[in-house]
């Protein structure tokens, strides 16, 4: 089997997208050893593994199945038909020795999203940030049971917007703040300078903040530019070429670049 997407978030909270092929056999013999685990649950099409105690954590799974609903109601995004695998473990000792066991090739990463020819798997482990790193891989773990493929900076951008707490999403995002200075400072990205990061290495922390803003104005901002969003990721389900965002954002909202800001300014006045 061969796993050759795999996505992960870095530990000082930056997210990263790394496309490699490495050859191996580990992705089913891993959930064949799913009786040892400690604890589960079954929500929608997630099956959560974890080495401890899940109680107490039944929000975010309640958090998850919001994504899901939010993702059809807001973009049109309809639930996939893959079952998708998440594994939760007690320390940071413990996913270390899990990937090294079956992800030898991957690098130390506190988050990851794996997405092979199979269902997606999300690996996490118990931290301060594990219910804002289980929503953010879940989220591009729903985009991908469901679309054939997602531009890196949006996927991160909707990753970035999903991954705090429903009622955070419209004013309590960490991005926030540095979002309204950004602007304030002139320190713009619009979007077809992020459609232009094709790379990991072209995906900084400004740019997962620019991504998230434009995800915000979109979803929150002009209805024409949600309703351009719902069409480009419908066109992507469809296999319809979908061109290029920025240029049909372009057509739907005048002036995107002056628009995002007056969005901020109007929302955080
Ligand atoms: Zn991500």
């Amino acid at each position: 089997m061969k796993c050759n997407v795999i996505r992960w978030s870095q530990s000082f909270g930056v997210r990263v997208l790394l496309l490699a092929v490495a050859s191996h056999v580990a992705c089913h013999r891993a959930v064949a050893r799913a009786d040892t685990w400690a604890d589960h649950r079954a929500i929608g099409p997630f099956v959560c593994r974890a080495d401890f105690s899940l109680q107490g954590h039944e929000q975010v799974f309640h958090d998850l199945a919001d994504i899901q609903r939010d993702l059809y109601r807001q973009l049109g995004v309809p639930p996939g038909q893959e079952q998708i695998e998440v594994y939760l473990f007690r320390s940071r000792s413990s996913y270390h020795r899990y990937l090294r066991q079956w992800y030898p090739e991957v690098p130390s990463r506190r988050a990851l999203f794996i997405k092979n020819n199979g269902p997606g798997k999300v690996l996490v482990y118990l931290s301060d940030e594990l219910h804002t790193d289980i929503r953010h891989e879940c989220t591009h773990a729903l985009l991908h049971s469901s679309l054939p493929m997602v531009p890196l900076w949006l996927d991160e951008g909707l990753a970035e917007y999903y991954e705090v707490p429903p009622n955070a999403r419209l004013y309590r995002n960490p991005h926030r703040t540095a979002t309204v200075w950004s602007y304030r400072l002139w320190q713009r990205q619009s979007i077809a300078d992020l459609e232009s990061r094709n790379q990991l290495s072209e995906m900084g922390r400004d740019e997962y903040r620019h991504a998230w803003a434009w995800v915000h104005f979109m979803i929150n901002g002009p209805p024409a530019a949600r309703q351009e969003l719902a069409n480009f990721l419908t066109d992507i389900r469809e296999g319809k070429p979908p061109g290029e965002l920025s240029t049909r954002i372009a057509r739907a909202v005048p002036d995107p670049d002056r628009a995002i800001v007056q969005h901020f300014k109007s929302f955080w006045k």
